[in-house]
Parts: structure tokens; C-alpha cells; sequence
């Protein structure tokens, strides 16, 4: 598969999502998603202008960190054990999937400093329970915990919707995450701020664009099939 073929696609799409939702395209980031993709695969897409990389797993990121170099940017969106979060700081630019108090401290405790850490918090909007994640309703007191914290800034919320075929069943899903976003900016104090919301992926991120997704985050719509 041709990344750059595929990020023009990706490109395209994004710009027509904003235009029906008369957003402006600098909001919305790609992150791609390159769990499973050799670093030679993730060097290539470098070349083609992509600068901001996803990944689920820190021993599968931290080769392709340190081969990449200093020009990529890291998010972590996976599900983060809190004796790996040693390993996050300093690698990771923004972590996408703190879902307890607990694993945040860690991550502040272990913070190199000055420069801090940024997170969204995982919600779980769906309510399944196989999914990781915070109930909505415990964002506020979360929330509150989370902003005490000197080595972490609160950037915003993130969620992964059920499996659906068709896309347009994400979009209540996103909606919510949105309006909770909406709900928490009042509540939060500087230097953190709730602006940020991490939803969309390959199948359903023009849904998750048009209700107002800042990071998108794209894995085989960039790379092809993921193989196992
Ligand atoms: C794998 C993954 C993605 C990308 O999924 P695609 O469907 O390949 O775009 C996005 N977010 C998370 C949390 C993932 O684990």
C-alpha cells in the first residue's frame, strides 16, 4: 500500500469533513497509527510529511522512538500499565488513555520535568464492559484530581466507540464525548484546559470530525491491513 497515496485520500477527506462542518482543517491533527508497522514503514511515512505517530504498546515503541529521531512526535493510545509509565515520560509527547487516578500519579511521579507530560482522559461512552475507560459521570471528579497534579497537563478527553459497519453509529457516541468536553471547560483551571478530543479512527473519522474531533487517530486507512 502506498502511504502517500493513502495520506492525499486521508488528506481529502479530512478537508471535505471540515468544509460540511464548517470547521477549520488546522484543528484537526493525524495521529498515525503504527502499532505493528516496521520503523522502515514508519520512516517512510515520515518522508511523506507525517510527523505524529500513535502507539499502543511502549516495548513495541520505544525501538521505533529512538530510530525515528527527534523530528516525530509520540502519542501513546494504549491501554498503560502503571509500572510501564517510566518508560512513557520522556518518550511520550501525550497520553491518550488515562483512565484512573493511580496511573496518573505514577506518571506525574516519574515525570523528568520541566517540561510536563500532556493527557487526555479515556472515557468510556458506550458503557461496555470490555471497554477500557472512565464512566462519563466520574469525569468532574477525576477531573478535579487530575489538575493537582504539577508534572501532567489535562488537555482533553478521548474515546473509542463500539465496532459498528456503518459509521453513522459512531456519531452519538461522539456527540457525547463533545458535550462532556463542553461541560468540563468551565470546571478546569489554567495551566489544564479540556479543548482537546481524541476520536475517530480508519472506519469512522469524518463522523468523528464533524462532531468536532481534534485528533483523529488512523492506522490502516495510512498503512494497509494491519498483519498480525
Ligand atoms: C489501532 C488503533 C487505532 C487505529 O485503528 P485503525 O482502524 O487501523 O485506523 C486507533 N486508536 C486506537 C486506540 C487503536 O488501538
Amino acid at each position: 500500500m502506498d502511504i502517500r497515496f493513502n495520506f492525499g485520500e486521508i488528506q481529502g477527506r479530512i478537508l471535505r469533513a471540515c468544509e460540511r462542518s464548517a470547521r477549520d482543517p488546522q484543528e484537526v491533527r493525524l495521529v498515525a497509527v503504527t502499532k505493528n508497522v516496521p520503523a522502515t514503514r514508519v520512516k517512510e511515512a515520515m518522508e511523506c510529511g507525517l510527523r505524529r505517530f500513535g502507539e499502543n504498546y511502549v516495548q513495541e515503541a520505544l525501538p521505533k522512538i529512538r530510530a525515528l529521531g527527534p523530528e516525530a512526535e509520540w502519542h501513546f493510545i494504549g491501554h498503560l500499565q502503571s509500572n510501564k509509565a517510566r518508560h512513557v515520560v520522556g518518550n511520550f509527547r501525550m497520553v491518550h488513555t488515562v483512565d484512573r487516578l493511580s496511573l496518573a500519579k505514577e506518571l506525574d511521579r516519574r515525570a523528568p520535568g520541566p517540561e510536563p507530560l500532556e493527557v487526555l482522559i479515556q472515557v468510556n461512552v458506550s458503557g461496555e464492559e470490555t471497554k477500557s475507560g472512565i464512566p462519563p459521570e466520574s469525569l468532574p471528579e477525576l477531573v478535579r484530581e487530575l489538575v493537582r497534579l504539577p508534572l501532567i497537563r489535562v488537555r482533553g478527553l478521548m474515546t473509542m466507540p463500539p465496532y459498528f459497519e456503518d459509521p453513522e453509529m459512531s456519531r452519538p457516541y461522539f456527540r457525547l464525548l463533545r458535550q462532556w468536553r463542553d461541560r468540563l471547560r468551565g470546571l478546569i483551571p489554567p495551566p489544564h484546559s479540556v479543548e482537546e478530543l481524541s476520536m475517530g479512527m480508519s472506519g469512522d473519522f469524518e463522523v468523528a470530525i464533524e462532531e468536532g474531533a481534534t485528533f483523529i487517530r488512523i492506522g490502516t486507512a495510512l498503512f494497509g491491513p494491519r498483519l498480525p
